[in-house]
């Protein structure tokens, strides 16, 4: 797994017997048929007709965005979350911000929390479109019937995790448990057998619309130029509206820390071509819109720096995937992203060590050498 985001999702983790018992609530209340709480979704106004919806945290990722566009005639979504339910909060926000259509969606990639919710406009506005590039369809295709047993899978992982440090009332670093983690817990936990019991129950529905390298919608007084590029996914779909100098990146840029799959390079290379972009403001995958293009160059720093320091210890004869992480140091970047909040650290820590693997097989065509 070399993504904590993407093609194995990380759920959120759960590790005491108080969260146990709140997960039996949550399997009752779910059983029983009542609804969950529904996930917050704060909405911010980007400029006339632009909005931007942001999520609390969801299924398995901390913060989520979707962006609606409206037009003269009707509006246009850009992702749908992790799951129905939270899309039905967007659409109910919509609703509010106006009484047109949404005719319509773009899905950016084939990862869970940005295509989850389209049956909800769907169903709400028959004969949609549904568009995404061609490469995004297939996965989709090829991997939406993983994801329930993937979840299930990962929540018997949690579980398990959780019987053992009810038993020993230590963490897994060794440290006790405190009232205040087992809150964090519980609330965690709850979230995850919520997510996993919704996202049994989606009905797929696929792209309607599909394209290679690039598509321009002229519609309703606006210009939607869509690019394919390769982000944390490969088939991205980028939005840009050339009149509004507006970017949408989907998972290209992602805040507090950058989701990775395919080869860093390609990422970067992608990162490279945005930044050369005429854009006043970029709403990335996940975080809050840029006014500006700091982030975007903070992410593209960052890959370069990985992708040059794995060659030049590669080329230096080091062999393990383990050596080479300890040989690259980006510590001069990380408080950038993470404010040093002690939490972020040690994600980014771990994602940063994804990322060197990533530049690694890359250096080594796909090859990891192991003694
Ligand atoms: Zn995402």
């Amino acid at each position: 797994m070399t993504n904590t985001e993407g093609a194995v999702p990380e759920l959120l983790p759960c590790r005491n017997l108080a969260a146990k018992l709140v997960m039996f609530l949550a399997l009752t209340t779910v059983a029983s048929g009542l609804a969950n709480a529904a996930v917050a979704v704060e909405t911010v106004k980007i400029a006339d007709g632009i909005y931007q919806f942001i999520t609390a945290p969801d299924g398995y990722v901390p913060n989520g965005n979707c962006v609606a566009v409206i037009t003269q005639q009707d509006v246009l979504v850009y992702d749908t979350f992790t799951r129905p339910s939270t899309a039905s909060v967007v659409l109910a926000e919509i609703r509010k911000l106006t009484n047109k259509p949404v005719r319509f969606i773009v899905n950016s990639h084939w990862h869970p929390d940005h295509w989850s919710g389209n049956e909800v406009f769907a169903q709400a506005f028959p004969g949609l479109e549904i568009i995404a590039s061609e490469e995004t369809r297939q996965f989709m295709l090829n991997i939406a019937n993983a994801w329930p047993p993937l979840y299930a899978a990962r929540l018997r992982k949690d579980q398990a995790d959780l019987e053992k440090e009810a038993t020993s009332s230590l963490l897994p670093d060794g440290s006790p448990l405190t009232p205040e983690q087992r809150r964090s817990d519980e609330e965690d936990l709850k979230l995850e057998q919520e997510y996993v019991a919704e996202a049994a129950t989606v009905h797929r529905t696929y792209p309607t619309l599909t394209y290679s390298q690039a598509l321009t919608l002229y519609h309703g007084g606006r210009e939607f130029r869509f690019l394919e590029m390769v982000g944390d996914a490969r088939g991205d779909t980028v939005l840009y509206l050339p009149k509004e100098k507006i970017l949408v990146t989907g998972d290209l840029l992602s805040s507090p820390v950058p989701y990775y799959t395919p080869p860093l390079s390609e990422h970067a290379q992608s990162l490279r071509r945005l930044s050369q972009f005429d854009a006043d403001i970029i709403i990335p995958g996940h975080g809050p819109a840029r006014h500006d293009k700091s982030y975007l160059e903070l992410e593209l720093n960052l890959l370069d720096s990985i992708i040059a320091q794995v060659r030049q210890a590669v080329q230096l004869g080091l062999v393990t995937v383990e050596d080479v992480q300890k040989a690259v140091n980006v510590d001069p970047l990380r408080a950038q992203f993470t404010h040093d909040d002690a939490k972020l650290n040690a994600k980014f820590h771990r994602y940063v060590n994804g990322m060197i693997e990533n530049a690694y097989r890359e250096a080594r065509d796909g090859k990891k050498f192991e003694y």
